[in-house]
């Protein structure tokens, strides 16, 4: 018996031992038939699926990312005009003009004429026009520096609005960069808007004829069809601005042209001018105003007129 139980037991242990290497070998079989399956293999198979849709995600982010940035800079274009905006709608519009009054300080819409890119897109050429204009109109260039019209404005009017602000004004700029889209017509309407006491639109002048040479301001006329009552306030503006400019910079002071075929200024509901601070046309001038220290001079001639204007 003791043999016989002894020898069951080894046979048993014999049988247990086949058993397990039996499943072992099953679940060894089994795992590698299941190995491209996803279940048993969570780690991995997870894994993978993961990190797929990530690299798509994340390509298509990429592919968002862009247009979004494309589309941030008109959206950017668009929120400058609005962001000077921005100062006074914090205030009802109405008592925005009590509230300047109230500082005894006067609010003036800096323009810097033009963009890095025309608009060619047409806008009526004033409220209710049928007569259409460009937007915005490429502007001229430097026949010496090369330098284009849009960069020459922002130089002065930034310049511009550094000397008005230490002199007590209310400043706003239209734009404070050249990679904009902001038409002539959205130009005067946010002079419009903060109900600005003088809309100062600067720019530079070209010609044909490569002698011309001077400063000229630009007004409506009396009789524009959109706001000739505001014609003899531009007119003096325009005049004031001229003298004082020219007398600053010593340049040839040429007219107060007053005509009705800007947008600028037939949108506009305030007292306004242009400023053509000189030819971009005429070598000699060109190279002056590309220069710091005339560019100076020209903001606080504008500065001086202003000055005139408002006294
Ligand atoms: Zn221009």
């Amino acid at each position: 018996m003791e043999r016989e139980k002894i020898a069951n037991i080894g046979l048993w242990v014999k049988r247990l031992v086949s058993l397990a290497a039996l499943v072992s070998l099953m679940i060894v079989a089994y795992s590698l038939n299941r190995q491209p399956m996803p279940a048993p293999q969570p780690g991995e198979t997870v894994s993978t699926p993961i990190t797929r849709p990530t690299e798509e995600t994340i390509q298509a982010t990429e592919q968002i990312t862009q247009p979004t940035e494309e589309t941030t800079q008109p959206t950017e274009q668009i929120a400058q005009p609005v962001e000077p905006t921005t100062i006074p709608t914090e205030l009802p519009p109405e008592s925005t003009e009590a509230t300047v009054e109230q500082d005894g300080r006067n609010l003036v819409v800096i323009d810097a004429g033009h963009q890095t890119k025309g608009n060619s897109q047409k806008e009526p050429v004033g409220p209710g026009a049928s007569t259409m204009k460009a937007k915005v109109a490429g502007g001229t260039r430097g026949v010496a520096t090369k330098l284009p019209e849009y960069k020459l404005n922002l130089m002065v009017a930034m310049k511009l609005q550094a000397v008005l602000e230490s002199r007590g004004y209310q400043v706003v700029m239209v734009r404070t960069e050249n990679d904009v889209d902001i038409s002539n017509a959205e130009r005067a309407q946010v002079a419009n808007e903060l109900k600005a006491d003088a809309f100062i639109r600067i720019h530079a002048n070209g010609s044909e004829n490569s002698s011309a040479n001077g400063i000229l301001t630009i007004c409506q006329t009396k009789k524009n069809p959109y706001n000739k009552e505001l014609h003899d306030k531009s007119y003096l503006l325009s005049q004031r601005v001229l003298e004082q400019t020219a007398a600053a910079t010593g340049a040839k002071k040429l007219y107060v042209w007053e005509t009705d075929t800007m947008s600028g200024i037939n949108w506009c509901q305030v007292p306004t001018t242009i400023v053509e601070m000189g030819f971009m046309t005429n070598e000699e001038e060109d190279r002056k105003m590309a220069t710091d220290e005339y560019q100076q001079k020209l903001a606080v001639g504008i500065a001086n007129g202003i000055d005139r204007y408002f006294d």
